[in-house]
């Protein structure tokens, strides 16, 4: 069976084509700059690839060029879309609705639609990307949404709800949906296997860090507690966010400087973070890099990144009361040996964790970096969201 794999974004659209009898990738794009000129990079299995420039006014016409790379491109992998059985999109706010992944129809696309008051940039794109899928292949072909805040709906109240008048959550549905949900899911599932244990035994925190970072606390497999919240704006520090604050620090900020709410959204969501800080850099390596030259704002951004994380994971220890997996994935999680050292050996030895200094120099590979006598596992999995809705996708088509 194969599975095309959409990620709409509201310029872009990225895909992969799996086939799913051994879960290779058989190809892999992205068409950028929809609305404006309209760009496509595709590269097959082999390492053919194909790039071109066409009018991409809607997701459309990028849908189109999609199917055209895949088909009849030199760099083409199948010979028509009737080969591809299912698609799958990644969607990022199921918010209080969606609970699992589901089959497309009407209802659900008008869901999608509705919640995306919940994430503006978002959902309105998946929707495009679904309708684009619509156009070009018709309604013959299975469509399945996986969304990244499914995965955290086994929160209890506890952990969801936000301390303001409860009216709030009762009237707009304000409270903590968390994000990254997918790539919580697939590296706590691999971890289990990785260590060849029963994951409904395990209490385990997944620290997904990239560019935006989460960290979730997962017993049994559900996740009980998570640091993105209401929008992927709560939480740790990241690239370019906030994560959490004092909330007078924003009236008073906003009062100061006379910056509107909107204004404001901006300044969290893309002038902070370690970029703010650092005043250098969103990317960890750029950052790094100014801070062994002697940067010090550099060097505090790096630092308060890996405390901030530190206290995160103290907490859900706390939440989960106890730990027996600790796992580091996404861009920096998984290719930063320092950060994973520094942040186990500075603040979590307390918990009997021991990093093997030589393990832990690995980079993008799934591997255990804990000691034999560490009495938490740390393993770094490497993520793979688009093979989780994939195989998602191939689960609910198989049954229908
Ligand atoms: P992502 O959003 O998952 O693609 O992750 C992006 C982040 O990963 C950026 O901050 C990068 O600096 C970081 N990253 C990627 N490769 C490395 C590396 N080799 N060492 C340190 N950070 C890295």
């Amino acid at each position: 069976m194969k599975i095309l794999v959409i990620n709409a974004g509201s310029s872009s659209l990225k895909y992969q084509l799996f086939d799913m009898t051994d879960e290779t990738v058989l190809a892999k794009g992205l068409c950028e700059r929809i609305g404006q000129d309209g760009k496509i990079k595709h590269t097959a299995f082999d390492g053919r690839t194909y790039e071109a420039s066409y009018d991409m006014p809607t997701h459309s016409e990028a849908f189109n060029c999609l199917v055209y790379a895949l088909t009849e491109s030199d760099a083409k992998v199948i010979d028509s879309m009737s080969e591809i059985s299912a698609v799958g999109h990644r969607i990022v706010q199921g918010g209080y609705i969606f609970s699992q992944s589901t089959l497309v129809d009407q209802k659900v696309l008008e869901d999608i639609e509705m919640l995306s008051e919940l994430a503006p940039l978002h959902n309105k794109a998946h929707a495009m990307g679904i309708r684009a899928c619509l156009n070009v292949l018709g309604d013959k072909v299975p469509q399945v949404c996986v969304f990244d805040t499914s995965f955290h709906q086994t929160m209890p109240p506890k952990a969801y709800i936000y301390p303001v008048p409860y009216e709030y959550y009762e009237k707009y549905k304000v409270r903590r949906y968390g994000f990254h949900g997918t790539s919580h899911r697939f590296v706590s599932g691999r971890a289990a296997e990785f260590l060849n244990k029963n994951l409904a035994d395990l209490k385990m925190i997944t620290c997904h860090l990239g560019n935006g970072c989460s960290i979730t606390a997962i017993k049994g497999g559900k996740c009980i507690d998570t640091s993105m919240g209401f929008t992927p704006l709560d939480g740790i520090m990241m690239g370019t966010r906030s994560g959490s604050l004092d909330p007078s620090v924003i009236t008073y900020i906003a009062e100061k400087e006379n910056i509107s709410p909107k204004e404001m959204c901006d300044l969290l969501n893309k002038k902070s973070g370690v970029l703010g800080i650092s005043k250098v850099s969103n990317d960890n390596r750029d950052v790094s890099n100014a801070a062994k030259e002697g940067n010090e704002n550099a060097a505090l951004a790096i630092e308060m990144q890996r405390y901030q994380i530190a206290k995160f994971i103290g907490g859900y220890v706390a939440a989960l009361n106890g730990l027996d997996v600790l796992v580091f994935t996404g861009g920096i999680g998984e290719n930063d040996p320092s950060l994973r050292e520094d942040i186990c050996q500075s603040y979590l030895t307390y918990l009997g964790i021991k990093i093997d200094r030589e393990k832990n120099l690995e980079r993008g590979k799934e591997v255990e970096i804990s000691t034999a006598d560490s009495k938490v596992k740390v393993l770094v999995i490497p993520t793979n969201e688009e093979l989780l809705i994939a195989r998602d996708t191939m689960k609910i088509v198989s049954a229908l």
